[in-house]
This record gives C-alpha cells, structure tokens and sequence, in this order.
C-alpha cells in the first residue's frame, strides 16, 4: 500500500501525517493515523485519516473500500479505548455545501457528551 501513498504537497493533513506539522496521535497503523483535533466540537474529538491521499468520500470506489472499511474498524476500535460507552457521531463532512474544510477524507469521531438528536 506504501507505493500509493502520493502525498499532496500542500495538504495540511498530509503534513500532520508525514510529521511536519504536530499533532496529538490517538493511533496510527499502516493505513491510516488518528489524532485529536486541533478545534474539538467536543469531549472527544478524534479525526481519522487514510494515510493515503483520498480527496473525499466522493472518491471512495472499488479501488478504495477495503481501506474506508479498515478505517471503520479502527473508529469502532478507537471508540472502545476512548471510553465512548454512551455512544458517538461519526461524520464525514464531503465538499463546499458540507463545509469540508480539508480536502483529505476524514472522519470525524465526537463522544463524551450526549449530543442534539438531531443533526440535519
Ligand atoms: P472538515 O471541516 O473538513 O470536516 O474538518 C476539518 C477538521 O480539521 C476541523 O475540525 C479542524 O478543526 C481540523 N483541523 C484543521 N487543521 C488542523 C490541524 O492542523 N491540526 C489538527 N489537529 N486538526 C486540524
Ligand atoms: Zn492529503
């Protein structure tokens, strides 16, 4: 998998993967990395991340699934070590009207505190 990694220069979560910027690791394996995040919406505020270069969910495809299915078991994984008991959102917001704000996938992890019923 390490021969498709293709960093993008200018991505900040490249950067945070390869090292160059800091960041507070929760778990990482060949795969992909986890961290918290730098602005957390709460408790808990984990982003996972394919160490590969994916722009969005809008470019998983058959190439990619086994990876985007890795990444669910480590999310469910990270939850367990994190003491989610009570529950988690797990989102991934995907282009300009969800307001992603990096375009390297991710998912984000929220727990530790009982969120609005709703979400849209
Ligand atoms: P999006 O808005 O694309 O769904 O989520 C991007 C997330 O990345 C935001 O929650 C933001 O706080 C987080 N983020 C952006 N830059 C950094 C950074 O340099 N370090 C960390 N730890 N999180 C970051
Ligand atoms: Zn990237």
């Amino acid at each position: 998998m390490s021969d498709v990694l293709n960093f993008h220069e200018n991505c900040v979560f490249c950067k945070i993967i390869k090292g160059d910027i800091p960041s507070t690791k929760v778990y990482e394996d060949n795969l992909c990395y986890a961290f918290r995040d730098i602005n957390p919406q709460a408790p808990t505020h984990i982003l996972v991340v394919p160490k590969a270069h994916i722009q969005s969910v809008a470019e998983v495809s058959s190439k990619n699934e086994a990876l985007v299915g890795h990444m669910f078991t480590v999310i469910a994984k990270i939850a367990r070590d994190e003491g989610l008991e009570g529950g988690y959102r797990v989102i991934s917001n995907c282009g300009p009207d969800a307001g992603q704000t990096v375009p390297h996938l991710h998912f984000h992890i929220l727990g530790g505190a009982k969120m609005g019923e709703r979400m849209v």
